[in-house]
């Protein structure tokens, strides 16, 4: 899973960019504030806390906050990761936030900032007031109040992921929403490289730690993406499936696959195109098979035994299998 923060003073735009980019890198949004409303909205027990503290421009308590974050990392687990809009938002809340996230054996990949002055905070929060009707953006004293809350408390965040080597910025002024959207993509684009390009030991841990990422996947299966950046046009990945995992009898008319076992007992089956199976190939345990090269077009299945981790090769970009790529028995 990839953590991401989207970081920045009210009015940066954080969650008019925040739809485009988890689209785009299929993460979950969490936005606090709008978890928030959503509370006071259904006049929850704590949406009613919330209200009063919200309207005079103050933070709710960190248990508050970090309670429906971690609640939506338990229960969000079909995305490649998460995105953060307005929280952490104090030094507390991003060490909790670090414990939080070294407990699932993971960690914050990055934190994006948009930068806006004091001036335009006013002007944008007093147009939202306009259009959504929120009460905290309508009073000017309010407005004050969580401009200085985020000057004392949340901008010494900014410190702190840089020296972790985790802060990018873009300028929320240097355009309109799509020029900023497309700085943001390119900060995006420049991590994938950091992310994506980087050297990786196939070893004995890194094994242990996919395995234990698809156990914890209610798909009980998980990739491990090998290639240099999204924009590299192949397929090299670490493939975990757990026992009893049946893939649909599928095809791949644009490449041929290699896949190569490196941890425990699966068949790959090869198909004809009514479905008849034609060949069942074991591999691992102590067949001496280690892998299989799959051609362009052929009908196959994989049927796991014991936990299998594959390494799984394409020469072409990964897209979703279609219908026509399937075969209904
Ligand atoms: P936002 O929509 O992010 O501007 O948040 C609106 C209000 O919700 C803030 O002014 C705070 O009162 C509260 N809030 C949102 N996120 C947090 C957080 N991480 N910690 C404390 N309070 C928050």
């Amino acid at each position: 899973m990839k953590y991401y923060i989207l970081f920045g003073p009210p009015g940066a735009g954080k969650g008019t960019q925040a739809g485009a980019i988890s689209e785009k890198y299929n993460l979950k949004h969490i936005s606090t504030g709008e978890l928030l409303r959503a509370e006071i909205a259904a006049g929850s027990e704590l949406g009613k806390q919330a209200k009063s503290l919200i309207e005079a421009g103050k933070l709710v308590p960190d248990s508050v906050v970090e309670g429906m974050i971690e609640n939506t990392f338990n229960t969000e687990k079909n995305v490649a990761g998460f995105l953060l809009d307005g929280f952490p938002r104090t030094l507390g809340q991003a060490n909790d936030l670090d414990k939080m996230l070294e407990s699932r054996g993971e960690k914050v990949n990055a934190v994006l900032s948009i930068m806006i002055s004091d001036e335009t905070i006013k002007s944008r929060l007093a147009h939202r007031a306009q259009i959504e009707g929120r009460a905290d953006d309508a009073n000017p004293t309010t407005i004050q109040n969580r401009i200085d809350t985020y000057h004392k408390q949340t901008e010494p965040l900014i410190e702190f992921y840089k020296n972790c080597g985790k802060y990018y910025e873009v300028d929320g002024e240097c355009g309109d929403i799509e020029d900023v959207r497309k700085a943001m993509f390119n900060v995006f684009r420049g991590m994938d490289k950091k992310f994506l390009d980087r050297q990786v030991v196939i070893d004995e841990d890194l094994l242990d730690k996919v395995q234990r990422m698809a156990q914890d996947s209610p798909r009980l299966r998980m990739n491990y993406d090998l290639r240099n950046s999204e924009e590299d046009q192949s397929q090299r990945m670490l493939n975990v499936m757990l026992p009893g995992t049946k893939t649909t009898i599928h095809k791949h008319n644009l490449s041929s696959e290699t896949i190569m076992l490196l941890r425990g007992k699966m068949d790959t089956v090869f198909y004809n195109e009514n479905g008849v199976e034609k060949e069942r190939i074991h591999m691992g345990g102590d067949t001496g098979v280690f892998g299989v090269n799959i051609p362009k077009g052929q009908w196959h299945t994989f049927e796991v035994e014991e936990l299998a981790i594959i390494f799984m090769a394409q020469d072409c970009a990964w897209s979703p299998l279609t219908k026509e790529d399937m075969l209904s028995k």
